[in-house]
């Protein structure tokens, strides 16, 4: 049943962005159409059941990240980074609701309902993550640092699985707005005194090439233009002089 993901037909996008005079002046009593923008830019590609189910679990995973974070800002007395990484995270939920409604699909729960969500593997994930940030706040903090590693090594899969262009930008805004969250987050381990960071879900190599470049500046749409933790964005050039 492919229809179900089908996105809006040409002929209704002729019909949302014809001119309102295009409607007047044809009979009486019919009022003119009221100029309406479409509200998504359609395109005519169509996602495969694998690609749906893919967007619908970031949905909640981006979810949970924030979810968990404003608990933890509530937890640990507004304590940096949670609360800025927690609007980013909103940032991501919004970029992937917007694919979601792009492509006819139903959000697979209600985004107000924090900590609660439809996937189980999600939701037992959320209430093991709100225990392990209960102890410490460094503790805490390496939670946020294992939702980034774990958010960047599900969104790499994603892309990989994937070639629908769309969505390939909307993942890839948000694996750099990831990175920077775990630079945050290590960043903000090492200043509380905790030791080298040791990477939990990717290889250590993976997070060193990570947390040693500096923050990426993000495209402002598809949840880019993420947050700076410590306020600046530096560019997203890595190491320089690597030029030969
Ligand atoms: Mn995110
Ligand atoms: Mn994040």
């Amino acid at each position: 049943m492919s229809t179900a993901f089908r996105l809006l037909p040409i002929a209704l996008t002729a019909v949302l962005t014809a001119t309102p005079a295009a409607f007047a002046g044809n009979g009486r009593g019919a009022p003119p159409a009221p100029p309406v923008q479409p509200a998504v830019q359609p395109v005519t590609a169509t996602l495969s059941a694998t690609e749906a189910a893919t967007l619908l679990f970031m949905r909640e995973e981006e979810r949970v990240a924030r979810d968990v974070y404003l608990q933890f800002d509530t937890l640990w007395a507004a304590a940096p980074p949670f609360a800025g990484i927690a609007q980013s995270e909103q940032k991501h939920m919004d970029a992937i609701k917007t694919q979601i409604d792009r492509y006819g699909l139903t959000d697979p729960s209600d985004p107000t309902l924090n900590g609660v969500f439809a996937n189980t593997t999600l939701q037992e994930l959320y209430d093991s993550l709100i225990l392990k940030g209960e102890a410490t706040l460094l503790a805490a903090l390496n939670v946020g640092a294992l939702i980034e590693e774990v958010d960047i090594a599900d969104l790499e899969d994603a892309i990989a699985a994937t070639e629908n262009t769309d969505l390939e930008q909307v993942y890839e805004n948000l694996l750099r707005g990831s990175r920077n969250h775990l630079r945050a987050f290590v960043a903000e381990i090492e200043r509380q005194g905790g030791d080298a960071y040791i990477a939990q879900h990717l290889t250590q190599e993976a997070v060193n090439d990570i947390v040693t470049t500096p923050m990426e500046r993000g495209d402002s749409r598809n949840g880019g233009n993420d947050m700076n933790a410590d306020g600046r964005g530096a560019g997203s050039q890595g190491a320089g002089g690597s030029r030969r």
